[in-house]
């Protein structure tokens, strides 16, 4: 059987994104094909539509690796799960290399990302392999009031702190600090906050900050009015206050900024951890030594491994971490205006694209 899907497809860096009609056949062995309910716009599409970042299958191509929806059609070997509602991994490894093996499908290098390695989420449509899918209890989602396309965000938005907190081993009583609280940084604070931690949240807009207040953060700070030495020196003093230790500050960079990564560094304690959440071109200058002085540790994670998936949603469907106020629904037909507000930063909600 044939089936006739949408995309709305990149075709170069000063083009319209275009809308094309493909006929595809039904999913081979061990995939399935999946109706999008919604896919969230994420800073990586704008840096392969505006900055020139390549991606790793030529252009044309559909962007978007922030998706749910449902299987509609299924290959042999992944009958179960058809008619699923489901999250798509944005990073889905191969599960059978030798890193797979090891539990570092992070590195993978057969790896497929959507909108990266193959045709994204902005389409009717797609195609993936059902292993790594993450499947959504409908029943407890009714409850939460989200819909199925509001959880798109998960995969990525959600999902990436939520492998950074595990990596940071965030604890009941740890202090965390998150640095740039935008669409990633917002549900690092959720996320730290359902883990039991004490949040400082930072950021330079202020709208951002008081947006999180009621949502995990217990401290905001703008690096606007503080920086530097005096900004660690407010951190030490609210853990002083809330019986918190002066060590081990678990820290999230989530800016994606040069400015931002300096000042998550310059918050390292003894014994701390930072984790490298957001992305940048930019390079900055820090004493790396701070790391063996303090007996502190950097890490990084390249998405989230589809294993970590159903507690991240489990915080979502719990009502731990809070999606609505910071997601909006825009039709999958106004992607060109929804991409030139975000690229103007004329929106701050995470735009869900619905087809
Ligand atoms: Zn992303
Ligand atoms: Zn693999």
């Amino acid at each position: 059987m044939t089936h006739t899907i949408t995309r709305w497809e990149m075709r170069a860096a000063d083009e319209p994104l275009a809308e094309t009609e493909v006929a595809i056949e039904n999913p081979r062995e061990g995939e399935v094909l999946v109706e999008v309910a919604g896919c969230g716009v994420c800073h990586t599409d704008l840096g392969f539509y505006y900055d020139g970042v390549r991606t790793r299958h030529p252009l044309p191509l559909t962007l978007g690796h922030e998706i749910s929806g449902r299987v509609i059609a299924t290959g042999t070997g992944a009958e179960q799960w058809q008619d699923a509602a489901v999250i798509v991994p944005a990073v889905m490894p191969c599960g059978e290399c030798d890193v797979c093996r090891r539990g570092m499908g992070n590195i993978c290098a057969r790896q497929l990302m959507p909108g990266n390695d193959m045709h994204g989420g902005f389409a009717s449509h797609i195609v993936v392999p059902a292993h790594g899918l993450c499947r959504v209890d409908e029943q407890r989602l009714a409850a939460t009031g989200l819909a199925l396309a509001d959880l798109s965000v998960i995969a990525d938005a959600v999902t990436t702190p939520y492998q950074s907190a595990a990596q940071l081993d965030i604890q009941a009583g740890d202090l965390a600090i998150v640095v740039g609280v935008g669409g990633v940084g917002g549900y690092a604070v959720q996320i730290a906050s359902a883990m039991g931690a004490k949040v400082v949240a930072i950021d330079v807009v202020q709208d951002k900050l008081e947006g999180l207040q009621g949502y995990g953060a217990d401290l905001i700070l703008n690096s606007r009015d503080i920086s530097g030495r005096d900004l660690k020196k407010v951190v030490k003093t609210f853990a002083k206050d809330n019986g918190l230790r002066q060590t081990e500050w678990k820290i999230f960079e989530c800016s994606g900024t040069a400015p931002g990564q300096v000042t998550a560094y310059g918050l390292l304690t003894f014994g701390a951890r930072l984790a490298v959440v957001g992305f940048t071109m930019d390079k900055v200058e820090v004493r790396l030594s701070n790391l063996m002085a303090f007996h502190a540790s950097a890490v990084g994670n390249w998405g989230c491994l589809p294993e970590y998936y159903p507690s991240a949603l489990g915080l979502v469907l719990d009502g731990k971490v809070s999606m609505k106020p910071f997601i909006r629904q825009y039709p999958l037909s106004q992607i060109n205006a929804v991409f030139t507000a975000v690229h103007a930063q004329e929106i701050s909600k995470r735009p869900i694209l619905v087809p």
